[in-house]
């Protein structure tokens, strides 16, 4: 792409609203834009980095074994009203009349509809285990919207939703599901630590936030310091017992938000135990039969007996996600891209617009980066220099290739990481080389 007909409003200064170094540096970088309060406008390159994030989100659950579908954003209150959600949900959900008087809301979650849409379709046994998810925007009247995209009131989830015939089958879905919110953060570079959640009424231990530590998190969290180490998560998710001896070993060193803190544990740990803020960019959750029993969803068992299913929802926020990963890798200059969110791989800098030289190097490089199927944003404009290297800091792309006229003369292309700044002068089939 060329940046002289893209669309990237960069600013120096950010709005003095802005708290925190992630929303601070999305309007900079003119990744989003506020249209009403916590309501945002994706712009071209925020957009790519959201799509990226879905990407990783998406092939981590096929990888799962869920199977994706898409649910409406709007729905009719009647789903809630049978699942008694309606009245109990309060000021946060978004309800709307439409012209014939009927009932509607903006989605806040989707546990009522897909229990429905999954009661009216599967009747066997045989039908299940199923796990269904979709990627799609969400509503909460958020109190206090703030912090940009991560408390926004519209935000993308996914969502994922488990059926299965008993609690086995129930703690299998929810272990592939753990599985899976580890590598898909994981590849995003995050560390994202499982801690665990309130149940509610529901009790057992099933449920699971999983947090990243950033100094402006809103939650306080208490872990293991074995939390600091990298860790593999490879697995066989079809060996139910390779995968349960997995989940365990991920969930035995301590790890706790504010709300379930054990007191006896954290004094045994003394100073292995560390402290810190997180942000929680995912949460599964297994709550058996409370949504199929409303909803009276039964499938035949093997001996024609009636089973009700039990289920577990699992949300990533991916919108959320864009910030979360900001506030994990930033410096002074600007955004630090881990390169598979990236919205582009390389920026390509032509440091002269009015120099032939520069333009034929520069152009031919394009060329060749963009056929090799290269992600690559070409500053092409007429520009100075200076502006163009804080822009390309500043939207953080993981490498920087600039062309200028001092060594074209020398046959030489510069090449810089923009995560460690090493430079290097090379020639440009070798700069295309690494690249490629
Ligand atoms: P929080 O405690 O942060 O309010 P929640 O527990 O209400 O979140 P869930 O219902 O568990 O949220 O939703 C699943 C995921 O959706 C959360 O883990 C979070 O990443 C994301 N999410 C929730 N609320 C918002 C929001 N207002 N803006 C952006 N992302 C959100
Ligand atoms: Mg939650």
């Amino acid at each position: 792409m060329r940046l002289s007909r893209y669309f990237l409003p960069v600013t120096k200064e950010p709005p003095a609203d802005a708290q925190v170094a992630s929303h601070k540096l999305m309007l900079r970088a003119g990744l989003v834009r506020q249209t009403s309060a916590g309501i945002y406008a994706w712009l071209p390159l925020g957009h790519r980095v959201l799509k990226k994030i879905e990407s990783i989100v998406r092939e981590e659950q096929d990888r799962a074994g869920a199977v994706e579908m898409l649910m409406p954003t709007i729905q009719s209150a009647e789903y809630w009203r049978d699942t008694g959600r309606y009245e109990a949900y309060g000021p946060e959900m978004l309800r709307i009349e439409d012209r014939q008087g009927r009932d509607l809301l903006y989605g806040p979650t989707n546990e009522d509809m897909i229990t429905a849409l999954f009661r009216d379709g599967a009747k066997s046994y045989r039908d299940l285990p199923r796990m269904l998810y979709h990627i799609q925007w969400k509503f909460r009247d958020e109190i206090r919207p703030r912090f940009g995209v991560m408390r926004g009131r519209e935000f993308l989830m996914k969502d994922a939703y488990s059926f299965d015939l008993d609690e086995a089958g129930g703690r299998i879905s929810y272990n592939k599901q753990f599985v899976a919110y580890l590598r898909t953060f994981k590849r995003m570079g995050l560390r994202a630590i499982p801690m665990q959640a309130d149940t509610g009424p529901i009790g057992g231990d099933l449920s699971h936030e999983f947090i990243i530590l950033a100094d402006s998190g809103e939650s306080e969290v208490f872990f293991h310091k074995n939390w600091e180490q990298d860790r593999s998560y490879d697995v066989d998710v079809e060996d139910t017992a390779a995968l349960q001896g997995f989940v365990d070993s991920m969930t035995a060193d301590y790890a706790a938000t504010d709300e379930k803190r054990d007191e006896e544990r954290e004094a045994e740990l003394g100073d292995t135990l560390l402290k810190s803020r997180g942000i929680e960019v995912g949460h599964i959750f297994f709550f058996g039969d409370k949504y199929t029993k409303a909803l009276g969803m039964q499938v035949s068992g093997p001996g024609g007996d009636m089973i009700t299913p039990l289920m577990g929802s699992y949300g990533v926020g991916v919108s959320r996600l864009v910030g979360a990963i900001i506030e994990a890798s930033h410096d002074d200059n600007g955004i630090v891209w881990p390169e598979p969110v990236a919205p582009y791989k390389v920026g390509l800098i032509n440091m002269r617009a009015d120099d032939e030289a520069c333009v034929a190097t520069s152009d031919d490089l394009y060329a060749k980066l963009e056929a090799a199927g290269v992600e690559v944003l070409y500053d092409d404009r007429d520009e100075r220099g200076g502006a163009k290297f804080a822009t390309m800091d500043l939207i953080g792309l993981p490498w920087q290739l600039v062309i200028g006229p001092r060594g074209i003369k020398n046959g030489v292309v510069e090449l810089t990481n923009r995560a460690t700044g090493e430079r290097e002068e090379l020639s440009a089939e070798s700069a295309l080389e690494k690249l490629v």
